[in-house]
């Protein structure tokens, strides 16, 4: 029941942004709810139950939304978009 309640949060939280979706986004509450349901109400990158309300990550280029991820995640990618990912993997392996 905790959980569905804080499903149900969320979703509040994203139809109040309706207006804030589209401009940004080109996108609606209800895709991104049937997003939401399809990534199991998990960030998509670290798969974990999001804790607050989800990023819509985008590909600044093209507008296409990647997926939703929670926050640390959203900034990782944010940040690892300006670097060279080729550089970047050959530096952790290092
Ligand atoms: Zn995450």
């Amino acid at each position: 029941m905790r959980e569905y309640n804080k499903h149900n949060q969320e979703r509040i939280i994203l139809w109040n942004r309706r207006g804030h979706l589209r401009r940004k986004y080109g996108t609606t509450p209800e895709d991104i709810d049937a997003m939401l349901k399809e990534q199991d109400y998990k960030c998509k990158l670290c798969k974990k139950p999001f804790r607050s309300t989800p990023f819509v990550d985008h590909d600044h280029k093209t507008g296409r939304i990647r997926g939703l991820l929670c926050r640390a995640r959203n900034i990782g990618v944010g940040h690892t978009e300006r670097f060279n990912l080729q550089n970047l993997k050959e530096y952790l392996v290092s």
